[in-house]
């Protein structure tokens, strides 16, 4: 059996949060991976023919208004000045994102005020009552009317889901920012950058620990090693980050999950599209969006002739498919009822993370309830964190 004090599955934000905090508490930490790199999804490199970092499992954009995430992450990485902009083709035009005034006056070919294009969208808006919209479409014509929904919404949700807005839920876009003014940035958070040397830099500085060893290609279910669940369990303190459906042996039926596909291309060219993401709204482009990644470090040196594009897909996983996006049908919501049950007979194995929870979390989430489980779960079962007090576990 393998001689630490906690065995942690998974390498990925949520699991390396976890490892730094036990390791710096004095814990000895073994943190196992099935992939032969660490990170998890945050994982990028750089493309050796151009030097350009590229983000392995689509683009990551950094940000975050809660002030203690962003204080802890700062002691790894510094952060760029880098601001998150979207724009998006419809109809071989090009259109800010997210909806805003500008992307209004130029759709409908206007010189609206905040107060005139309020009317006009409330207006187009009367067709569904916002409140008793029972699929995606009647919601989002509810939120901004027919002309807009169908034209950036409609076949942009069709290609991500690939389901009918029709029959998709009200709830995918319940929250669908409209903003009456010119501002198209896309997040509104208080702090956001990327990592200036990179985010493979940042997630090595954190697993870069005399107490943490770090072991790569070895699958938590594969029984061959000394760190798998049948050599584990019981025997010490578990954080697992993998699927719960597969920790249970997909005993209550098998999730379901959104993948991507990414086709990443070397370009002759010194700059592709301008910016760093452009979506495509229309159903005549398969993909829903391509990156390029030089766009993301303007402050870096890279290559006058050559770019990195990437073009994103999305369908829904299958088999070995890597799973992405939470479905969350209503049979999901019933399954993951069932497994934390099942979780509740598990004390010695602490689930979390997007994976061992079923949910989206953005990296900030990850850490921020990475923090939190270290804080308030981790030592009902390591009883030397007991004596940690709240302002040393900082
Ligand atoms: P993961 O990073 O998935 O790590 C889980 C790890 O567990 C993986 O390395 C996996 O190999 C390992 N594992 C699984 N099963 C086993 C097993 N049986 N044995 C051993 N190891 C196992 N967040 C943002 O904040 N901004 C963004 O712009 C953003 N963009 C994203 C784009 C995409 C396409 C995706 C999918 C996610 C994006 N995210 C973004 C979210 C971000 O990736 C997550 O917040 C982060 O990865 C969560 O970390 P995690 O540790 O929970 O999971
Ligand atoms: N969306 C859309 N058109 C766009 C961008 C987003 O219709 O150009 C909708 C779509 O339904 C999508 C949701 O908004 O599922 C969230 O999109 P976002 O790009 O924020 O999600 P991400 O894929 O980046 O997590």
């Amino acid at each position: 059996m393998v001689n630490a004090d906690l065995l942690i599955v998974g390498s990925g934000f949520f699991g390396l949060t976890i490892a730094e905090r036990a390791a710096e508490h004095g814990q000895k930490v073994v943190v196992i991976d099935r992939r032969s790199h660490l990170g998890g999804n945050a994982y990028s490199e750089f493309e050796p023919e151009t030097g350009i970092e590229v983000h392995r499992y689509g683009a990551h954009l950094f940000h975050t208004s809660n002030e203690r995430v962003w204080e802890y992450v700062n002691r790894f990485t510094a952060f760029t000045s880098y601001v998150h902009r979207v724009y998006t083709v419809h109809k071989g035009e090009v259109y800010p994102l997210p909806i805003n005034l500008g992307t209004v006056n130029q759709f409908f070919r206007s010189a609206h005020s905040p107060d005139q294009a309020r009317a006009l969208l409330a207006e187009q808006a009367g067709e569904f009552e916002s409140g008793s919209a029972s699929n995606l479409e009647e919601k989002g014509i509810s939120l901004i009317g027919r002309p807009l929904y169908e034209a950036f919404i409609r076949d942009y949700t069709a290609k991500q889901w690939q389901t009918s807005p029709t029959e998709l839920p009200p709830e995918i876009i319940s929250r669908l920012p409209v903003r009456y003014t010119y501002d198209n940035r896309y997040f509104n958070d208080t702090h956001e950058g990327l990592p200036v040397d990179g985010y493979t830099a940042w997630l090595e500085r954190m697993a870069d620990h005399p107490n943490i060893e770090v072991r790569l290609d070895t699958d938590f279910f594969d029984d061959s090693h000394d760190a798998s669940k049948a050599a584990t369990l019981g025997k010490l303190p578990i954080v697992y980050t993998g699927p719960v459906d597969r920790y249970f042996d997909y005993s209550e039926g098998h999730l379901s999950w959104r993948t991507l596909d990414f086709e990443e291309e070397v370009l002759p060219v010194g700059d592709f599209q301008g910016t760093s993401v452009m979506n495509y709204a229309d159903s005549d482009a398969a993909y829903t969006r391509i990156h390029e990644f030089k766009h993301f470090h303007p402050e870096r040196d890279s290559p006058k002739d050559k770019t990195v594009v990437m073009r994103e897909f999305s369908r829904f996983a299958e088999g070995d498919d890597e799973p992405y996006y939470p479905v969350n049908t209503p049979e999901d919501r019933e399954m993951l009822l069932a497994y934390r049950q099942r979780i509740e007979g598990e004390p010695q194995v602490l689930f979390g993370g997007r994976l061992g929870t079923y949910q989206y979390l953005d990296m900030h989430m990850a850490i921020g309830s990475a923090l939190s489980m270290f804080d308030n779960q981790l030592p009902e079962l390591i009883p030397a964190l007991n004596d940690v007090t709240p302002a040393s576990k900082a």
